[in-house]
């Protein structure tokens, strides 16, 4: 199965599934359908997928639920199905990190070309994520922050290579340490803090005006969001 073509749509209502399933599946992609939210996660949690749809109005959770929780461990692109064409569920949904969305009714050719897109835009932008203030090099794997290289230790250049991926994202403590110290034999629960706080010294040494390391009590912790700094 070519993984880049794998799309999960999760809706409860059949026949809307299925027409959509045929409209995609004939344009190449292998379509897999969800009808619940919980079963979705799952399914995105042990399996690969290219690209989900997700309608909003899900029988176990809501759509936007469904997608907040996905995007904790997942980048993965994401198309809303809205019922209404309500600009207040366009807006949530975007800003809940959507990459589209369709009112209902759509055509499910509509629904085909606007999965294209998102793909190819997401293809083309794939593997030069920029940040604002920090780079990284692709051969090397070194990161710069404000034009100075930094010198980090193992354990938080896979940390700050972690926050780079999604700025913006909270991260709680417990996903970091499944994420980076996975393997490590001597952790503890200060362990992500310890290194949060090396982490930001060296960067507080580059430039003493700036925090690109935020701190959410109780949640986690997130990089500045590169295209708003
Ligand atoms: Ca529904």
């Amino acid at each position: 199965m070519d993984l880049d073509k794998g799309i999960l749509i999760v809706e409860d209502e059949t026949p809307i599934a299925e027409v959509l399933s045929y409209a995609l599946s004939s344009e190449g992609y292998n379509v897999q359908h969800s009808m619940h939210g919980g079963e979705a996660l799952q399914l995105l949690r042990n399996n690969h997928f290219a690209l989900a749809i997700l309608d909003v109005g899900l029988p176990d959770m809501s759509g936007f639920d469904l997608c907040r929780e996905l995007r904790s461990f997942s980048d993965i692109p994401i198309l809303f199905l809205t019922s209404r064409c309500d600009e207040i569920d366009r807006i949530i949904g975007l800003e809940i990190g959507a990459d589209d969305y369709v009112s209902k009714p759509f055509s499910p050719r509509e629904v085909a070309a606007r999965v294209r897109v998102i793909l190819r835009r997401r293809m083309s932008g794939s593997g030069k994520r920029e940040h604002h203030w920090f780079e990284q090099n692709s051969e090397t794997e070194r990161i710069s922050f404000c034009n100075n290289q930094l010198d980090l230790t193992r354990y938080e250049q896979l940390l700050l290579q972690q926050l780079l991926q999604h700025p913006g994202r909270i991260y709680e403590r417990t996903l970091l340490m499944d994420l980076i110290w996975r393997d490590a034999l001597d952790t503890s629960d200060r362990t992500v803090d310890t290194h949060i706080k090396t982490l930001r010294a060296k960067l507080k040494h580059i430039r003493q005006d700036i925090e690109p390391i935020i701190t959410h009590r109780g949640m986690g912790y997130s990089l500045i969001n590169g295209t708003d700094a």
